[in-house]
């Protein structure tokens, strides 16, 4: 192993990764790992996807760089069609970037620059909510609430406003219905944008499920239309950043569809590059775009990759690849068959607290005590073991402990890809199964 590499952690030593193959990652030693997250779900189309290798071939030997204040590309602009095509209702415009935290801030960006464009200039605080991610980079981790992450960059930070997330399992009182979950949680928005003073609120911004922080955690039903409703009634941008839930991670190509919502701006990323290319996209509705279009005419932001050919190809073909096989489609008839495996497999554990989430995009979250919802002490590590035993027992899962304050509450993401059999998924949960007995049986 180089000793000049700068890597995640300065700690210990990691596998060599030397092939990729449909549901598999294989090692330098030959072991094969089922790739049950899809690294942070992003590999939805599993691992050396000929059809996108081809088109990737194909671009780098026609064109693999023109820079986008110069020229555009028919890949970058048949994506943007593609993906429009597919977005929800109102948006209609789409500018490509590299990653997530690159269009988390360029949604930032470009709701400020939309409210100076048409003469409200005093708008400018971010509404957020605790447990989200919205990216490592500066504006992306200001908007973020994950209080670990943000904590020794907080002098950094830009001034965001955060309010409760809705975290149905922690967050409802017992006494409470979801719905009535949901309507105290939006209230408690619109009572943060009137204590900032309406006029002076720029945007909402929400994963619709939550995925890094806090394991797949979907809304309860009717939250994010009184949400809506709210953002419409003081004239807010909402934002909905699907940077991990989008391109058809949880059933339907955009989350936020089966919310029944429509957003002023939303963010994609991993699956739409797959692993295959470095891709992120914020789209917008046609009144932003507007508004800039007939105001000062540009977009007052830019990378030097923005728009790249070799990646729009990329994200180009995996969309293809997911309508020829109908992949989102089958996302949603396998995502169920998931779940109930996930509920027979760990529903009776007694230190299993929840299971969540959506289509391929699901969450297993570990506590001491089932009735009192008591976390493991944070030393025990037991997201951190969880990595450790499934990485034995030949399984990637994304471990993660955010679900209280960033340093409490163990849990698990379960991202497979969307390729993944109804065998393959019995296989990933089989592995998973023997991560969490060798874990438990560690602290509890
Ligand atoms: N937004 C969400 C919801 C994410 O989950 C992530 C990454 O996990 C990001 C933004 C940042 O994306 P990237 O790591 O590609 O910068």
């Amino acid at each position: 192993m180089s000793d000049h590499v700068f890597g995640r952690s300065t700690k210990g030593t990691m596998p060599t990764a030397v092939k990729g193959e449909g549901c598999y990652i294989i090692d330098k030693t030959g072991k094969r790992y089922f790739d049950g997250s899809g690294g942070a779900a992003v590999s939805c189309l599993g691992h050396s996807d000929q059809s996108v290798k081809d088109a990737i071939r194909a671009q780098l030997d026609d064109l693999a760089f023109a820079h986008t204040g110069f020229f555009t590309s028919d890949a970058a602009e048949e994506l943007a069609d593609m993906l429009v095509a597919r977005a929800p209702e109102g948006i209609n415009r789409v500018y490509q970037l590299s990653g997530g935290s690159e269009a988390v801030e360029a949604a930032l960006k470009l709701a400020r620059q939309y409210y100076l464009e048409i003469g409200q200039p005093e708008r400018r605080h971010i509404i957020a909510r605790r447990q989200s991610y919205h990216g490592n980079t500066l504006g992306a981790l200001a908007a973020g609430g994950n209080a670990w992450r943000r904590e020794q960059y907080r002098p950094l930070l830009i001034e965001t406003h955060h309010v409760t997330p809705c975290y149905e399992y922690r967050e409802r009182r017992d006494d409470e219905s979801a719905e009535d979950f949901g309507t105290r949680l939006a209230q408690e928005l619109e009572a943060e944008v009137q204590r900032l003073g309406p006029d002076n609120v720029m945007a909402f911004v929400a994963e619709p499920v939550v995925g890094a922080t806090s394991g797949a955690v979907p809304p309860v039903p009717g939250y994010f239309r009184q949400i809506r409703e709210i953002c419409d009634r003081y004239g807010i941008l909402l934002i909905l950043d699907e940077v991990m839930c989008g391109m058809g991670r949880t059933g339907s190509f955009f989350a936020c569809e089966q919310d029944g919502i429509s957003p002023d701006i939303v963010t994609i990323a991993k699956g739409l590059g797959a692993g295959y290319a470095s891709i992120g996209a914020m789209l917008c509705t046609e009144t932003i775009y507007q508004a800039i279009a007939n105001g000062s005419g540009m977009f007052q932001h830019g990378h030097t990759y923005h728009g790249h050919p070799l990646a729009a190809a990329a994200g180009r073909a995996v969309i293809r690849a997911m309508d020829e096989r109908k992949l989102v489609e089958g996302v949603a008839q396998k995502g169920p068959v998931l779940e109930q495996m996930l509920r027979d497999r760990f529903g009776q554990n007694a230190h299993v607290g929840d299971i969540r989430g959506r289509g391929f995009f699901r969450g297993i979250e570990f506590v001491a005590d089932r009735e009192t919802k008591a976390t493991f002490d944070p030393s025990l590590n037991l997201s951190g073991k969880l990595k450790n035993a499934a990485m034995d027992a030949g399984l990637v899962i994304y471990p993660g402990k955010g679900t209280i304050d960033g340093k409490h509450g163990d849990h698990v993401l379960i991202a497979p890809p969307f390729i993944a059999s109804e065998d393959d998924l019995a296989e990933m949960v089989d592995r998973l199964g023997q991560a969490v007995d060798k874990s438990l049986a560690a602290v509890a």
